[in-house]
């Protein structure tokens, strides 16, 4: 059994999250591969030592000093060492590093230091060998990671070194240069640890117990998802929901190697796991949705032409348009003499009565209206396609509330139920659909 470990920012914000990391890999014999990102907040008000770093980078840009801003980086490296009564020569790498901020450093370089210094700390507490990301992941010139190569290069140095820490959020060019991947970078390098080993597990270690229900901000003390698919986590992400870093799900889903998110404050706790297909019997409340995300203010459309469904031109013709403009277009939904294009109205707002003017005066439709202030909310649930009456049920619960929906769409595969409501209904219908099929339906299981 092989397990990888991932733990986020804040999981390793000082040493008393440190000690918990140890508790956590100790408690588990399996948990041999350790990834982590770089310092994060101890508190509200704290810094993350990626910002940090790019603010130390931008004041040698300006020219401005940044000897306030690099000095809190150094405190917080040396207290979380000598509080755990670590060795680790800091203060060689700080002088390094000090000589290097006055030598045209590069961003990426400096940046990645963060997750630098503390896999070193954490692979002397944890007493696991240190494997720099940067002779591991690769990226070719166009900026994308070699994922072939990576996996290559992790496989043969594991064998070496089975128990390792590596740092998150860096790889190098072929040069040796080294190259960050996008904020939040760490998750991917977890996954990609985890295939190339062929890991049992990815756990990824932050600050919840899972993925929740319903947003927070919403809904009182949603409860945390058990079981979820990819394809629903990735309609729930897509919604507004955000979790992972999208790109770090691909390299895990590719091996069908499950994705445990877990609390380091609260490890007693299942946490979420995500799955590419979901053995049914593992679950025990079959619950119709998994959850429920949302987003506000979209911009619809609706263009008359009679027999639309018969001579699509004119859909085309629209979506060409909008295209040109850049536009994205979220959902398009068909009637006989009639289709919608739903847009984000942040996207459209400053030139949509140009973009009518034109959709009028090129393709000569019967009617346009526009409706804005939309908020779109997915229901998303596996179980779905299969129970008849699901969207009955949907749509009653909000009907028995007064919710007026304005326009229905259905995702891919039948896993979510889109509805689109009048931006002052937004919370109403997410708490209407939770206490409908997560409260009621009871139980800690998804
Ligand atoms: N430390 C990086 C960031 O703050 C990468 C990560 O945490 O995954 O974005």
């Amino acid at each position: 059994m092989l397990k990888v470990a991932k733990f986020g920012g804040s999981s390793l914000a000082g040493a008393e999250q440190f000690k918990k990391v140890k508790a956590i890999v100790e408690a588990d014999p399996a948990r041999m591969c350790v990834v982590v990102s770089a310092a994060g907040k101890r508190y509200k008000k704290d810094n993350k030592i990626t910002d940090l770093l790019y603010l130390t980078h931008a004041h040698i840009n300006y020219g401005v000093s940044y000897e306030d801003i690099f000095s809190m980086i150094e405190e917080r490296y040396y207290g979380i060492r000598d509080e755990l009564g670590l060795k680790c020569d800091l203060e060689s790498e700080f002088q390094k590093l000090r000589g290097e901020l006055n030598q045209d450093i590069s961003v990426d370089y400096l940046v990645s230091r963060g997750e630098y210094l503390t896999a070193k700390l954490m692979s002397e507490y944890l007493g696991y060998a240190f494997l720099d990301a940067a002779d591991c992941v690769v990226f070719s010139y166009d900026g994308q990671i070699d994922y072939e190569k990576t996996y290559a290069n992790i496989a043969a140095r594991a064998e070496m070194a089975p128990r390792f820490v590596m740092p998150g959020f860096y790889g190098a060019l072929p040069n040796g240069r080294i190259k960050v991947m996008t904020r939040g970078g760490s998750d991917i390098t977890g996954a990609i640890v985890a295939n190339a080993l062929d890991a049992d597990i990815y756990e990824n270690w932050t600050d919840v117990s899972g993925i929740l229900m319903a947003d927070p901000k919403v809904v009182e003390n949603p409860k945390p998802i058990k079981y979820i698919t990819y394809q629903e986590l990735r309609e729930l992400s897509y919604m507004g929901a955000s979790v992972l870093h999208e790109e770090s799900i691909l390299p895990v889903k590719e091996k069908n190697i499950p994705l445990n998110i877990r609390n380091t404050n609260r490890p007693q706790d299942a946490g979420t796991m995500i799955l590419e297909t979901i053995d049914e019997k593992l679950v025990q409340n079959k619950r119709l949705i998994t959850g429920i995300a949302g987003r506000r203010s979209f911009t619809v459309l609706t263009i008359y032409k009679k027999h639309i469904s018969t001579d699509t031109s004119i859909i085309r013709e629209t979506l060409e348009m909008l295209e040109t403009c850049k536009v994205e277009v979220e959902h398009i939904t068909l009637g006989v003499d009639s289709f919608n294009v739903v847009m984000p109205t942040a996207q459209v707002q400053d030139r949509i009565y140009d973009i009518i003017s034109d959709i009028k005066r090129k393709l000569k439709p019967d009617r346009i209206k526009m409706d804005d202030n939309i908020a779109l909310i997915a229901s998303v649930g596996r179980r779905m396609v299969s129970v008849p009456g699901s969207s009955a049920k949907l749509f009653g619960a909000l009907g028995a509330q007064n919710i007026n929906i304005r326009m229905i769409a259905q995702g891919s595969e039948e896993i979510s139920i889109i509805v689109g409501v009048h931006n002052k209904d937004f919370e109403r219908t997410i708490r209407t659909l939770y206490d409908g099929f997560m409260n009621k339906e009871g139980g800690n299981e998804a």
